[in-house]
């Protein structure tokens, strides 16, 4: 396995890029999808979380009501930390678990993983971390314009993140995506080549 940390602001287009890579032939396990698998009927995670927050968070038919739950947490510094200590941990074992599973294989695993940090990279081994990166004014505007999202919202969300220098001090490699959607297709041609590149010289390496 090769493994890449993919990263980027909310509304970067880290997706956009996964998906791409996705059609090249990675296999992708994101982080924003196993956060929605943990708390699925049944899952210890989702049973904490009514422990914590109470039954108001789920809906009639048991299952998640996100936007309950983002009220119950709304500019509440701790009730914030405690949905963390209660779904991180389960995030992080599962995509542990998801990467093991894979570990033998030849394949390049792309890691989407929206809030990056330095823990993550020591956790999951990546081989490469890739940053995509737009101005944050064009991460909002494409929010709001392309996706519908609330602009109040949207740039709730955006504040609430680690800068975008912080975040580019990860990358091995970043990309730019502050030009339309032909233009970071053709970004991720070159960053799928980049990423064989960097898997052959690992792969020569590990041979020795
Ligand atoms: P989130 O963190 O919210 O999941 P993201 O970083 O995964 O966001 P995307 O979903 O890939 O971002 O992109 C956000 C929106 O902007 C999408 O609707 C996408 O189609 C659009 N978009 C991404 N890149 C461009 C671009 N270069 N030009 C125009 N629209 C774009």
């Amino acid at each position: 396995m090769f493994a890449v940390g993919l990263s980027g602001g909310i509304g970067s287009g880290k997706s956009t890029v996964a998906d791409l890579l996705v059609d090249y032939g990675a296999i992708l396990i994101d982080a924003d999808q196993v956060a929605r698998d943990i708390v699925e009927p049944g899952k210890p995670a989702l049973a904490a979380l009514v422990e914590r927050f109470g039954p108001g968070i789920l809906d009639a038919d048991g299952r998640l009501d996100r936007a309950s739950l983002a009220a119950a947490t709304f500019g509440d510094p701790e009730a914030l930390k405690a949905l963390n200590a209660l779904t991180h941990p389960a995030i992080g074992i599962e995509m542990v678990e998801q990467r093991a599973a894979l570990v033998d294989q030849d394949v390049v695993v792309v890691f989407a993983v929206p809030l990056l940090r330095e823990e993550h990279k020591a956790l999951l081994h990546f081989d490469v971390v890739v940053v995509v990166d737009c101005p944050t004014e064009l991460a909002l505007k494409r929010l709001v314009e392309v996706r519908g999202m609330d602009r109040v919202d949207a740039e709730r969300r955006i504040a609430a993140q680690i800068s975008r220098e912080e975040r580019t001090k990860l990358a091995d490699r970043v990309v730019d995506n502050s030009g339309d959607l032909r233009a970071l297709t053709e970004l991720t041609t070159s960053l799928w080549a980049w990423i064989n590149e960097q898997r052959s010289a690992h792969d020569r390496n590990v041979r020795g």
